[in-house]
């Protein structure tokens, strides 16, 4: 899944290709915006804010009505993605057109944006209305000492809940997803489920600067990667692992499920190394993720039932108290 870093060189590449140049072709396949026409207007800027896209479109000329300036506001959710092509390419083929939410092209370049999990259009003055209550964005301009401590003391102001859960509420930082919150939880040898009020501020502190850190290198490199391999299967500590011999330790990757329904997602750890209170867990076998799920299927959980192609989590028990 796109997290901040993906996101980011996405605007980067959409800016590099759109800002500052008219657009010919305005093609938004979406229901609420089929009537929008952005065709002779100028594209200022693309941005991204946490996981979220701003194209930033010049108001209309005043011969038609002098529209407002608008900004095109994009989520890639779990599979979307922008792409560039030159617009007299052959971009056109019919497999490329499969999933197709949006065409944004100039004399030049054709942005292409695939299977968007979300599309809007509003003022540009109005953006807040749809990333105001993002936290500081860790690869955002303002990230610094002043974002760390905002971030750590919104942490702190839920102190029970998990710290896997929380690291990915974007209200508390904007741009963390499931792979970073893993790897960054691995590294630091802290249980995603770990209350946030049992770590310490400097070890809060801690983590946060780490998820800057490796989601700053993420925006250098062209894949994901937490430890500093590019190959495939190599990129990650714990991150999809599930079933498979941690990398340090040897012990078995866990995964299960974090948050609370229908906002829950998963987490991926090392019992060994990252110590701590976790779901209570059967022991049965964990397919890695991606792994074909043989078997009957399982009532559905908080996943929903097990098919191929995704992982096979049990859901875990209450936790004894006590
Ligand atoms: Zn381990």
């Amino acid at each position: 899944m796109p997290e901040g870093d993906v996101v980011w060189r996405s605007a980067q590449r959409l800016h590099a290709a759109l800002a500052g140049r008219e657009l010919v072709t305005s093609d938004l396949r979406w229901p609420s915006l089929a009537a929008v026409d952005l065709r002779g207007r100028e594209v200022r800027e693309v941005v991204s804010r946490g996981k979220h896209l701003l194209v930033r479109v010049a108001g209309g000329p005043t011969d038609r009505g002098g529209e407002p300036a608008v900004t095109l506001h994009s989520h890639l959710r779990m599979e979307g993605s922008w792409h560039v092509h030159a617009t007299d390419g052959p971009w056109r083929t019919a497999r490329s057109q499969h999933g197709v939410r949006a065409v944004l092209a100039n004399a030049a370049w054709t942005a292409v944006g695939h299977r968007l999990g979300m599309l809007d259009l509003v003022r540009t003055t109005d953006e807040h209305r749809l990333v105001g209550h993002l936290g500081p964005d860790v690869l955002g301009p303002e990230w610094g000492p002043e974002a760390v401590e905002r971030v750590v003391t919104a942490l702190l102001e839920a102190p029970d809940r998990p710290v896997g859960e929380a690291l990915l509420d974007q209200r508390v930082l904007a741009g963390v997803g499931t792979f970073f919150m893993a790897e960054v939880l691995f590294l630091r040898g802290t249980s995603p489920w770990a209350p946030v009020g049992s770590l310490s501020t400097a070890a809060l502190r801690a983590v946060v600067e780490l998820v800057h850190r490796l989601l700053v290198a993420g925006t250098r490199d062209v894949a994901q990667s937490s430890t500093g391999e590019t190959s495939h299967g190599a990129r990650a500590w714990v991150h999809a692992r599930s079933g498979q011999p941690c990398r340090r330790c040897g012990t078995t990757v866990r995964v299960a499920p974090i948050g609370v329904a229908p906002h829950d997602r998963v987490a991926f750890s090392c019992p060994h190394c990252q110590p701590g209170p976790r779901p209570t867990d059967d022991g049965a076998p964990q397919a890695p993720l991606g792994a074909r799920v043989t078997g009957p299927p399982g009532p559905p959980g908080p996943l929903g039932r097990p098919s191929p192609g995704q992982p096979s989590v049990r859901r875990p028990r209450p936790a004894r108290r006590g």
